[in-house]
């Protein structure tokens, strides 16, 4: 077995990158690999700290800390999101890095892994003070970025605006307009048509694929959602749009439940009138830990990393669970779910809609020739069968969980790439 390297300690238990490289180990044993390229693809090829000054609208000078880890360029610029969070720590971003390697790979887009990360609760600036924010980590880390380097992206805590806002920066440095250097940008300024609900549209697409493949009918086929934002709203709508019963939905302000299916119209009606699911009227109101723990066919859990955990995991009762977020089953929890005979779909599968559609944009922006809607869904929905197929047929074929079989496929597309290249100098 292969010793998993202890991470600096930037962050407390539980670390996602001892999970990411835990998930690696395994990987590269079953792949039959030295422990020499697991060493290499254990830690990031190159990753930077910066120092972010802020001028607050009140005059005040405050200093926050951003972080940029490329994990691997093997086979092509590292591409992944940019966090703003105050649980933001040089591991969790490490560890998400190295998962976009691997969900690039997976679903064989040219790309390596990167992730962003600032450690600021964004909803206590006000939005010209996350522009100067945006702008100046833009600026620290732009020797790094670009079309051909990093691409980076929204994530938690960011959107469309701030990609704008650093797609100008570095054009500004530039001296001429790269509207490839990020992707997620608005329609307007050379973003996707369906980059927005990409990831949701992905996840959906997996999840109804999983309850086929235990025999569930999604029509009759009850969910629950934890986390309404970018991914889980669209992913309410989408369920329900295929028949899906959607039971319950949860944010960071609470959560509410109703046995025959919430009304989805009315639901998105209330959270862009109040800003939360929580006192969606018509609906039972619920602890939001308790979302993870109703029996229901299908759990997406679409918000943060380690929400399942071993505290939890014993009382999950879904039968299937499509990853939304990133990484948010622990190692602990998959063993203990693995008992209990529930389908996984691992986050590098279920939730690469939007790095799928990201690639889109960035051909898209290159080329500078943008494709009709129906186009990118039929390319998105494609290479989701074709990946999820993959991994269905490697699971079978290795008796492997579905995790361990697409980080295995992804791993195995990586260590290659690596070696057709052989090591400079
Ligand atoms: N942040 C998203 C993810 O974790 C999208 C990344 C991208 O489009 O580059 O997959």
């Amino acid at each position: 077995m292969l010793t998993v390297l202890p991470p600096e300690a930037t962050r407390q238990a539980p670390n996602p990158l001892i999970d990411a490289q835990s998930q690696l180990a395994e990987a590269v044993e079953l792949l039959g690999y030295d422990d020499g390229l697991f060493t290499l693809l254990s830690q990031p090829r190159r990753e930077v700290t910066v120092s972010i000054p802020l001028r607050r609208d009140n005059g005040r000078v405050e200093v926050l800390t951003g972080h940029r880890v490329q994990h691997n360029f093997s086979r092509g610029p590292a591409k992944g999101g940019l966090r703003y969070s105050p649980d933001v720590s040089l591991d969790e971003v490490r560890a998400l890095a190295m998962w976009m390697t691997w969900k690039c790979a997976l679903l064989d887009v040219p790309y390596g892994g990167a992730k962003g990360g600032v450690k600021i609760d964004p909803t206590l600036y006000s939005d010209s003070e996350l522009e100067r924010v945006t702008r100046r980590y833009t600026s620290e880390i732009s020797p790094l970025i670009g079309p051909e380097r990093d691409i980076p992206a929204p994530d938690v805590g960011t959107d469309e605006r701030t990609m704008a806002w650093m797609m100008d920066t570095y054009s500004a440095q530039h001296g001429h307009t790269v509207l490839g250097v990020t992707t997620g940008k608005p329609i307007s300024l050379g973003g996707s048509l369906g980059r927005a609900t990409a990831t949701s549209r992905g996840v959906v697409h997996v999840a109804l694929e999983a309850l086929r493949e235990c025999g569930i009918d999604p029509i009759r086929a009850s969910a629950a959602i934890e986390g309404y934002g970018k991914v889980g709203r669209h992913a309410a709508r989408f369920l329900a749009d295929a028949g899906v019963r959607v039971v319950a939905v949860s944010d960071m302000h609470g959560a509410v439940t109703l046995e025959e299916g919430l009304d989805i119209d009315a639901l998105e009606a209330y959270v862009d009138a109040y800003g939360t699911v929580a006192g969606f009227p018509g609906a039972e109101q619920t602890e939001r830990e308790l979302i993870l723990e109703l029996p229901v066919d299908l759990l997406v859990p679409a918000a943060i990393e380690g929400t399942v955990n071993e505290r939890n995991a014993n009382r999950v009762q879904a039968r299937v669970i499509v990853e939304g977020a990133n990484g948010p089953i622990t190692k602990e929890a998959d063993k203990i779910l693995a008992n209990k005979s529930c389908l996984i779909v691992p986050d590098i599968l279920a939730n690469a809609g939007g790095v799928i559609v990201s690639y889109f944009e960035w051909v898209q922006a290159n080329q500078a020739y943008w494709w009709s809607v129906g186009d990118v869904e039929e390319r998105l929905a494609e290479r989701m069968t074709y990946a999820w197929r993959s991994v269905l047929e490697k699971s079978a074929q290795l008796d492997v969980p579905l995790r361990t079989a697409a980080t295995a496929i992804a791993v195995e597309r990586v260590a290659q790439a690596h070696q057709q290249r052989g090591l400079y100098p």
